[in-house]
């Protein structure tokens, strides 16, 4: 059945194979973005994909985002809670500016997209939720506190959403993805990407289709009774 799909951080990188993916599963895709003006128009023009411009790290931001994309486009069945981002730094010089940036966009902004769509899913008795967590989520990683703080909560997120929205047909699942070669990785001087490269058995980066992939499976119809679930896309790197 064709829905309505929401995306965030939907135009670069991860979100924008995702976008696409659900597109060409034959849903209408909304896909969100932070700023990137540029990327966004490309996107649009590419794809004929709708952009919208909010920061989800902002709770009224969402709601009004999310009010003007189901005033365009119909109610908000789908939602992927993809938009991240790292500020990475030791713990001993991690500043308190660089930790709430990242708990404000990647833990509180998941509460933030989610929170708006859920009324209106329970209503209608359907829902899709999946966020996109991370390895490091899963294991820790030097430099990420912040970071691995907030993708391990994100799992604590879906694990809780799904037993309060299963009666209402809604599920919550989460991907955790290894290395991925979007711009964030492939930024990474070649000699530290090789040594990245050196750790995943299947000896090489994932690339953002193959999350897209994932995510495409865990929204169908018929995916009703996974629920609470954590993917782990990562070529072997890490088991929980
Ligand atoms: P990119 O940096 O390539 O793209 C990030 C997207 O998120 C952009 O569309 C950006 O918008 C948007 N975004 C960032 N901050 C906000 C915000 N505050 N509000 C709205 N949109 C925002 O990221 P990736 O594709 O690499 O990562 C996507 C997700 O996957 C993240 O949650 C990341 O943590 C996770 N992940 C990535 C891995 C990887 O190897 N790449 C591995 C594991 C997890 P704009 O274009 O305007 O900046």
């Amino acid at each position: 059945m064709s829905r309505v799909a929401l995306v965030t951080g939907g135009s670069r990188g991860i979100g924008a194979a995702i976008s696409i993916a659900l597109k060409n599963a034959g849903h209408t895709v909304a896909a969100n973005y932070a700023g990137n003006d540029e990327a966004a128009a490309k996107f649009t023009a590419e794809t004929g994909i709708k952009t919208y411009k909010w920061n989800v790290a902002d709770y009224d931001a969402s709601k009004a985002g999310i009010a003007q994309v189901e005033a365009d486009l119909g109610p908000v069945d789908i939602v992927i809670a993809n938009a991240g981002i790292t500020r990475d730094a030791p713990f001993h010089k991690m500043t308190p500016d660089q930790w709430k940036q990242v708990v404000d966009t990647n833990l509180t902004g998941v509460f933030n997209t989610v929170h708006p769509v859920w009324p209106g899913m329970r209503d209608r008795k359907f829902g899709r939720i999946v966020v996109i967590s991370s390895i490091n989520g899963q294991k820790g990683q030097f430099g990420q506190v912040n970071y691995a703080a907030t993708k391990a909560g994100d799992l604590g997120i879906v694990k809780s959403l799904a037993q309060e929205g299963a009666r209402f047909g809604i599920t919550a699942n989460a991907i955790c993805p290894g290395y991925i070669a979007t711009e964030m990785v492939m930024a990474v001087p070649e000699k530290v990407r090789e040594s990245i490269i050196a750790q995943i058995p299947t000896g090489r980066l994932g690339e953002p289709e193959e999350i897209a992939r994932c995510v495409a499976f865990l929204v169908a119809d018929d995916a009703a009774f996974v629920n609470g679930s954590t993917i782990s896309a990562n070529g072997g790197q890490f088991f929980v």
